[in-house]
């Protein structure tokens, strides 16, 4: 395991250093506006390849469940999206990057990874939070998770989890790892609600009427990515709903999605089910398709939210 999280972090890192270049380029380049999509593709690339290529050489026997795949950029018509992603990773050949990329294509099994690469696009081309999300699960569970947050604090955040020993926090390129808590608030304590900043990825109206249940008490943050895991660990919120959108009823959580920020919860102390107060299954495929919905809190709230959840929806 030492070496596991050896390979994770520091490949999380480097791909961090990528990302943080390319959204300092689109913030200064204005293309932010523009809504043009290209820049995150290339941070999104260069982060899969990297991540991956670390941890095929290390571990080749486990196989990848990642986000992306590189069957479009193979096509002649994305050639210059590719002499972009290569000119950020200088000495790899384009056959690396391609088959760095698709490491990433591997199918969930006993025990495997998975990585989002970037998670929160959105909040990468608004110039606001992301994050690099790697977790090993085996037998359908997280046993290590690694979050980094290059725009969470001044010098950017590196979270990880081992099942059974603690999640730890530490600034994005330091090793002074401390451990984290989440905070449990008494009767009169705030209510610090974390939500997603897009509207569409989660039941803002349910959302609303469960925050008036604690009237004053409520308070509410928006960040983008599993940010938020990382920000309820330390004790900086209470919860976290991601209910399902009525607009989208078909829409199954991604395993890249919550593996990571989940394992880092719960080994802070917090608790992590789905809506109807029942465990992730990450045993189900690519999707959790045993869950509905996803349900982060301090420990404390969390059977009382679940019964105003299923009392309101
Ligand atoms: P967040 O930044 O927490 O809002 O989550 C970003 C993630 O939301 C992306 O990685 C998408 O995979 C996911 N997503 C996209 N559409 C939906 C949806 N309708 N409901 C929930 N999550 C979604
Ligand atoms: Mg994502």
């Amino acid at each position: 395991m030492e070496k596991m999280l050896k390979t994770a972090i520091e490949s999380v890192r480097a791909a961090a250093g990528i990302c943080t270049q390319v959204q300092a380029q689109l913030v200064s380049e204005d293309t932010l506006v523009k809504k043009d999509r290209s820049p995150v593709t290339v941070a999104d690339f260069a982060s899969q390849a990297l991540i991956c290529t670390a941890l095929k050489e290390n571990f080749p026997q486990i196989s990848i469940v990642g986000e992306e795949d590189a069957a479009d950029l193979r096509q002649a018509e994305n050639s210059e999206l590719l002499e972009k992603i290569n000119g950020f990773l200088a000495d790899w050949t384009k056959d690396a990057v391609l088959g760095g990329i698709d490491y990433g294509n591997g199918e969930p099994a006993k025990e495997f990874w998975t990585l989002d690469p970037i998670d929160g696009t959105k909040g990468f081309l608004r110039g606001q939070q992301y994050a690099m999300a790697l977790a090993l699960i085996r037998n359908g569970k997280p046993v290590l998770g690694v979050l980094g947050c290059p725009n969470l604090g001044e010098k950017g955040t590196l979270m990880y989890a081992i099942r059974g020993e603690g999640a730890f926090s530490a600034d994005l390129y330091s090793d002074d790892f401390k451990q984290v808590q989440v905070t449990r608030g008494g009767l009169d304590a705030p209510v610090r609600f974390l939500e997603s900043v897009e509207s569409g990825h989660s039941d803002h109206g349910l959302q609303g009427v469960i925050k008036g249940v604690f009237g004053e008490r409520a308070q509410s943050v928006r960040y983008d990515s599993q940010v938020k895991y990382a920000v309820l660990s330390r004790g900086e919120a209470d919860v976290y709903l991601r209910l399902p959108n009525p607009a989208s009823p078909d829409y199954r959580e991604k395993i890249w999605d919550h593996a990571a920020g989940a394992i880092i919860v719960q080994e802070a102390g917090g608790r992590v089910t789905d809506i109807s107060g029942k465990d992730l299954d990450f045993s189900a495929g690519k999707k959790l398709f045993n869950n509905r919905g996803v349900v982060v809190t301090n420990g404390p709230l969390h059977d009382e939210i679940i019964t105003l959840i299923q009392k309101n929806k």
